[in-house]
């Protein structure tokens, strides 16, 4: 990898002065399990890294009014055994529980899985020169493709990788960043970006000099919540598709849904046509099935990733099913 030097700041503060305006220039690392691959690949080659983890909060903590603050340099496996985080949003731990492997939880931080940078194999080779490295074209379309996106493809058709990311937009999570300006809050709905020729190179709306520092998630009051993921084989690795189902009931019927999917999209997408199909309805095996019908209904799959279709709409069927208490496979 090329030579870098480093710095390990002890406060946000220190940090965020740490950092660069210019992209590419700095960069923070946290559990490294994603930088530093690419930096061994050649595909970030920053010029200074910035050691995040004693400077940014580990903790969880409550929120005046209700809801839960949780610190970006908090490890994935904190998270996931956290009981009030656990009691609270369930998709939350569920979501931490199935990230890689009990390594890899106790290395990656939330900020880091959060900001994670796509797994697309054309991204990671240094050979080639995709949008997101300031080429001009994204090798998946023609290429090999079987994990790219289904829906919301073009310019580029990566997926976006966090399984942490898609429970946040489900539960209507808000993101905390820092930056040479001070702090801002962005829904995470917000904060995930659609690939356009302009900003194809982010993921995301955070600047090269501004950390993420905190995800606030509000009270969550009565809801239910659902979340299934789908792998070829119960171990190591991404998921193919998953999805995170949060409904609020009124008696026995859906007052509101949200429907969040992930592994499907540049960004974690929202099935707004399937949330429709459930409100009003009951929770059980048909409308289930009928808003996992209209959660696909849109997808525009590549030459060999068609099967994803079918296996986004089981994990949307599944995670409904979840949320209304009725057991899956
Ligand atoms: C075999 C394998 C399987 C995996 N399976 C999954 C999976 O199922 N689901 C999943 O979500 N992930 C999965 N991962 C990815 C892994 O969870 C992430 O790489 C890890 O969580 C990243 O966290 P980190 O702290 O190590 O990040 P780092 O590698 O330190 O950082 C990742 C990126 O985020 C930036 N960054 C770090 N912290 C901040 C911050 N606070 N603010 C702004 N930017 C920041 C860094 O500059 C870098 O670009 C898997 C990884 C492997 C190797």
């Amino acid at each position: 990898m090329k030579p870098f030097s480093y710095v390990s700041p002890r406060t946000e503060k220190e940090a965020i002065g740490a950092l660069s305006a210019e992209p590419e220039k700095v960069m923070p690392l946290a559990g490294g399990q994603d930088l530093l691959a690419r930096l061994k690949d050649y595909v970030a080659q920053p010029d200074r890294i910035v050691n995040v983890k004693a400077a940014l909060d580990a903790t969880v903590s409550p929120m005046p009014g209700g809801g839960l603050k949780i610190g970006a340099a908090m490890k994935v496996a904190d998270l996931a055994e956290h009981a009030e985080v656990a009691k609270l949003y369930p998709a939350i731990a569920l979501a931490a529980i199935e990230v890689g492997t009990p390594q890899i939880r106790n290395q990656g931080t939330v900020g880091g899985n959060l900001n994670q940078r796509p797994r697309c194999w054309y991204f990671r080779n240094e050979e080639f020169v995709c949008f997101k490295k300031g080429g001009n074209q994204c090798f998946s379309p023609a290429g090999e493709n079987q994990f790219h996106a289904i829906f919301g493809g073009g310019p580029s058709f990566i997926v976006h990788p966090s399984s942490l990311a898609v429970p946040s937009v489900a539960y209507g999570a808000t993101f905390r960043l820092a930056g040479p300006k001070g702090e801002r809050m962005v829904p995470a709905a917000e904060y995930f970006t659609m690939p356009t020729l302009q900003n194809v190179k982010t993921e995301n709306v955070l600047a090269p000099n501004e950390l993420l520092t905190h995800v606030i998630l509000p009270a969550p009051g009565a809801v239910k919540s659902g979340h299934y993921e789908v792998r070829y084989k119960a171990s190591h690795d991404w998921p193919i598709a998953f999805a995170t189902v949060v409904v609020a009931m009124n008696g026995d019927t859906v007052r509101s849904a949200r429907i969040v999917m992930g592994a499907v999209a540049p960004i974690p997408w929202r099935a707004q046509a399937a949330e429709a199909a459930l409100v009003g309805k009951p929770l059980n095996e048909q409308t289930a099935a009928a808003a996992a019908d209209a959660a696909v209904r849109d997808a525009r799959p590549l030459s060999q990733n068609g099967y994803k279709v079918q296996v986004a709409r089981t994990a949307v069927k599944r995670a409904i099913l979840n949320a209304a208490g009725i057991k899956t496979v």
